[in-house]
């Protein structure tokens, strides 16, 4: 069986975390960052090191390895009961990142909805990912020569991964705006969703 799966789509600084957090609270969504999920490994591991190597000069990890640490969560998320496959729906934040991967997930995921945060303005994702490095003590936001490379990685990979799906699942939404406001645009399409399992609220007593 396929996961249902809503993508949180756009550039670096558009809001995909921050929305997904949020929405990963509602009951029946699980929120999974790819970005989260790498900076949660040991540096010292395998991957860890693979993983630095890359993110600090701004490109994308390679897509083998990365599919397969999603697995690996996912699969851990089911095994934890955070995630039941049969009534949630997964917040993908981050991957697909190119149309390799949205190709290797097609028969993973059944994508429910796509959410395109869009920026015109490239340099409004600068100043909020220079504000984001003295938050979350990201080195990647710190240097503005990597921001720069990521936001170049963006543009060449991964904005390809919106062709990967059909223009009526694609949701065009401005994160210019305040997230509250990010945050009822996307809500206002989620309710509109069909559900998969009509049974599913039997475990709304257990979340
Ligand atoms: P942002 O969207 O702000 O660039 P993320 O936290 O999503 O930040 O990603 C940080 C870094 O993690 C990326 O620059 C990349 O090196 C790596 N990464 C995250 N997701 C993927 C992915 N799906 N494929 C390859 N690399 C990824």
């Amino acid at each position: 069986m396929k996961f249902q799966a809503i993508l949180l789509f756009g550039a670096p600084g558009a809001g995909k975390g921050t929305q997904g957090k949020i929405l990963g609270q509602i009951p029946h969504f699980v929120h999974f960052s790819c970005g989260d999920a790498f900076r949660n490994l040991r540096v010292d591991s395998p991957l860890g090191r693979v993983f630095v190597e890359y993110a600090s000069k701004g490109q994308l990890v390679p897509d083998e390895p990365t599919i397969e640490m999603w697995s690996t969560s996912i699969s851990g998320l089911i095994g934890g009961n955070r995630f039941n496959p049969e009534s949630d729906i997964l917040i993908l934040d981050g991957i697909p990142r190119n149309p390799n991967q949205a190709h290797i997930m097609e028969g993973l995921i059944e994508v429910k909805a796509v959410f395109n945060l869009f920026c015109p303005v490239m340099d409004k994702l600068v100043s909020r990912l220079q504000r984001r490095a003295f938050k979350e003590n990201r080195l990647d936001d710190a240097n503005v020569d990597v921001i720069r490379e990521r936001l170049e990685t963006y543009r060449r990979d991964t904005r390809a991964v919106l062709d990967c799906y059909p223009e009526q699942l694609t949701h065009q939404i401005d994160s210019t705006q305040e997230p509250l406001l990010v945050l009822l645009d996307i809500i206002k399409v989620l309710t509109r969703i069909p559900k998969r399992a009509p049974g599913a609220d039997k475990n709304d007593s257990d979340r």
